[in-house]
């Protein structure tokens, strides 16, 4: 049989070795004769499993502890409104960088709520985002927070660094795609939050990491949106998504065992590496992004002629290299490479590239 590699960018691979444990104890967790996937949410059991799980998550992203660590529902998506409701308290003006179609989509949600001003403060549209913008300017204006996506997964981009313009500013970071793949510093920020589905585990949990002294400030929040009501009841205010949290959970302890996220950041750059060279000397394939400012984990490539981009994507899928197919929104493709892809995937590709390559130009 082909050994398949998934470069999906979400749901995503997960580590083999989760992926194995979950199914050794898929009938009787820790000995209890029942699936995770039966217990209760209020059972010692779970009480236990969740701790450990925030605990680690803690310790791999070296959260200080005067933030609370909610796991939420409703994707990140949900966090677009959940964020504004929570935070935009005082001057209810909010500032977003645009610099992407995920930025774009936060900033259109809180615009729905018609409660708060919204201002995009900075954009890269100009150069169809195929870089960042790395400098902002506030103009004398009171902003609850500026808004950020650290990782743009459609377009391939990602900070390394925070934007300058924003000393004194709460910040509040989408880090749906490049969380605890990239070492970033907690407290530069107000608020993170993440789909899970990537680099944290499955589908159905979203995780926020938020500062305490932010939350708790509005009142008459529809419950289920109101962070200080979660925290108060450790995210369990109604059913928590006990599979999910408990896959999350597994994955923090592989990450552990890897030497967490500084050893995880130093494979993907090493990956990424290995397909952005051989990209910088395609004559066939090239990456549309500026170098300075390329993600570590998705890589969006091009031929420059659509028929052949179909046809590579249908000579990688039969060779067992899939899900390459770029975002409907920027075509071509693109190679996702979270924490759980293993490098020899990366030089399966390349070298698959190199054959196309000669056989294509
Ligand atoms: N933000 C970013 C950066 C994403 O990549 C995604 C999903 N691909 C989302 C938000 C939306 O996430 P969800 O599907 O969990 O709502």
């Amino acid at each position: 049989m082909t050994k398949v590699y998934n470069f999906s960018a979400g749901p995503a691979v997960l580590p083999k070795e989760v992926i194995k444990k979950a199914q050794d104890e898929l009938t009787s967790f820790k000995g209890s004769q029942m699936s995770v996937m039966e217990i209760s949410h209020r059972s010692s059991l779970y009480t236990e499993m969740f701790q450990k799980a925030e605990e680690d998550l803690r310790y791999l992203m070296e959260i200080p502890d005067d933030y609370d660590i909610l796991f939420q529902q409703g994707g990140a998506t949900l966090q677009f409104t959940t964020v504004p409701l929570n935070l935009a308290n005082n001057y209810r003006r909010i500032g977003y960088i645009d610099t992407g179609h995920w930025s774009q989509r936060a900033y259109q949600e809180a615009e729905l709520l018609h409660k708060f001003d919204v201002d995009v403060v900075a954009s890269s549209k100009d150069s169809n985002y195929t870089e960042l913008v790395h400098q902002v300017e506030l103009e004398n204006k009171n902003y609850d927070y500026v808004h950020l996506t650290t990782n743009n997964t459609i377009e391939g981009t990602m900070y390394r660094d925070l934007p300058s313009g924003l000393a004194g500013q709460t910040i509040v970071a989408d880090m749906s795609s490049n969380i605890l793949g990239q070492k970033y510093n907690v407290d530069d920020f107000g608020l993170i939050y993440a789909g899970a589905q990537k680099n944290i585990g499955i589908a159905g949990l979203t995780v926020v990491i938020v500062k305490r002294d932010l939350i708790g400030k509005v009142s008459n929040l529809p419950s289920m949106l109101d962070y200080k009501k979660q925290a108060d009841k450790q995210s369990a205010l109604n059913t928590p998504p006990v599979f999910a949290i408990y896959m999350a959970g597994l994955v923090f302890e592989w990450l552990k065992e890897q030497d967490g996220v500084a050893a995880m950041q130093a494979l993907n750059e090493e990956k990424s590496q290995l397909l952005y060279e051989y990209l910088d000397n395609s004559t066939l394939f090239s990456s549309p992004v500026k170098r300075e400012d390329r993600s570590l984990t998705n890589i969006p490539f091009v031929t420059g002629n659509k028929q052949l981009d179909e046809k590579f994507i249908a000579e990688a899928t039969s060779a067992g290299l899939l899900n390459l197919k770029g975002h409907r929104l920027v075509g071509g493709m693109r190679a996702s490479l979270y924490n759980a892809f293993e490098l020899e995937g990366v030089k399966a590709l390349v070298d698959f590239m190199k054959e196309f390559e000669l056989k294509n130009k």
